[in-house]
């Protein structure tokens, strides 16, 4: 390393560069390279990136004329912060690679001149960190299946610099968020890697799974806290698909509203007890934005698709507990008539079973729901395909 002569101290019996501030030795101890960096004198690189860090923003500071002592704490706090994110030392190493922009991106390669094109092995499009990480084919689907207000944050933070943007990141997200978005941006540029190195696809879904299972993962290893504000309800009870028995088909259903054009619009995905794929479909229309009236609909819709598909033993599933509720109880407010109607319908198939799954569970017709208010209103079904609107695979395990 050319800077060691400035980051060692050599160690010796009373003579050492910082000697006015050192305790001097007593003892007769052998000389020793000390790295200065670290309190205890030993090297780590947790300390030589924060060196180097520090050193490249001096100098750059120096460069540019500017007044750097603010700029360079806060720049340090948020470095500080950013190593302490509790994640594993790879995804943390990930974060510091994406921090100094030096993740091989066709676009990073070009620029110096280790690649002729600038443009995304995957589709086509000019390549960066974001498009890599953010837009690109299989990462805008595996985002897809998400936490929606998650996503919708990365949404609205435009900034170009994958330093700032990671800072940005740390003071808008909480810590569970912000850990989910590091394993997602590791898992997606492993994937993507694999796909255009190894030629090794990875699906989407088995993307998410992975990072579904780390985080649990990682939750598992965390300290129990013992105030009791711990989320009583494990991480894997909410993120498990739970299978319908054996013969019988799951629909599962969601609705959303359009915030700026008052639209309403609910969904609903139906699958064999293998998961695969049956069939799905939305309606849209004007005016309706009450969640619990649209998840009525959405039962109701449920029931109109299992006929379609020619099923006679379904269970439906929202995460409108009101709702299932009221289809129980046969009560239902503003919305009577629907539950009515609903519980009427289910009597003409041989089995049919409403049940309350967390949204966790209910990711894919959640997904589906906000994503399709491109659509036109009215119904829009999906029979044997997958809508292509939004990623839906045939199977789960594919
Ligand atoms: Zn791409």
């Amino acid at each position: 390393m050319s800077g060691q002569h400035e980051t060692y101290s050599e160690q010796n019996n009373g003579s050492t560069s910082k000697g006015e501030r050192t305790n001097l030795a007593r003892r007769h101890v052998d000389d020793f390279w000390s790295w200065i960096h670290e309190k205890n004198g030993v090297f780590s690189i947790r300390s030589a990136y924060s060196m180097l860090v520090n050193t490249k923003m001096r100098r750059e500071a120096w460069l540019e004329g500017r007044a750097n002592s603010s700029d360079t704490d806060r720049e340090s706090k948020s470095l500080e912060k950013l190593w302490k994110v509790n994640v594993l030392p790879k995804v943390k190493i990930f974060l510091w690679r994406l921090a100094q922009q030096s993740i091989p991106t066709t676009g990073l390669l070009h620029h110096r001149n280790m690649s002729t094109s600038t443009r995304c092995g995957l589709c086509g499009a000019e390549d960066s960190w974001k498009h890599s990480l953010l837009h690109c084919t299989v990462a805008r689907c595996v985002w897809a299946l998400q936490d929606l207000d998650l996503v919708e944050a990365l949404n609205n933070t435009t900034e170009p610099d994958a330093r700032i943007w990671l800072f940005v990141l740390l003071d808008m997200l909480s810590p569970t968020e912000f850990t989910q978005v590091a394993v997602t941006i590791l898992a997606l540029w492993h994937s993507r890697r694999q796909t255009l190195h190894e030629n090794i696809f990875q699906s989407p879904l088995s993307t998410h799974n992975f990072i579904s299972k780390y985080i649990r993962e990682i939750e598992e290893c965390r300290p129990k806290m013992t105030q009791g504000t711990e989320n009583p309800i494990p991480v894997q009870m909410q993120t498990r698909w739970v299978p319908p028995p054996p013969g019988v088909a799951k629909v599962r259903v969601d609705g959303a509203t359009a915030r700026n054009t008052l639209d309403g619009l609910f969904s609903d995905v139906c699958r064999d007890d293998t998961e695969l794929f049956l069939g799905a479909s939305v309606i849209k229309m004007p005016g309706v934005v009450d969640p619990a009236t649209l998840g009525a609909l959405a039962c109701r819709e449920a029931l109109a698709l299992a006929s379609d598909l020619h099923i006679s033993r379904v269970v439906i599933a929202s995460d409108c507990q009101g709702v299932i509720r009221d289809i129980k109880e046969g009560t239902g407010g503003l919305y009577a008539s629907t539950i009515k109607e609903v519980n009427e319908t289910a009597r003409d198939f041989d089995q049919c079973t409403f049940i309350f799954e967390g949204r966790l569970t209910n990711i894919e017709a959640h997904s589906l729901a906000k994503n399709a208010f491109r659509l036109d209103y009215g119904r829009h079904l999906w029979l044997i395909n997958p809508p292509d609107i939004h990623c839906i695979p045939m199977n789960f395990y594919d």
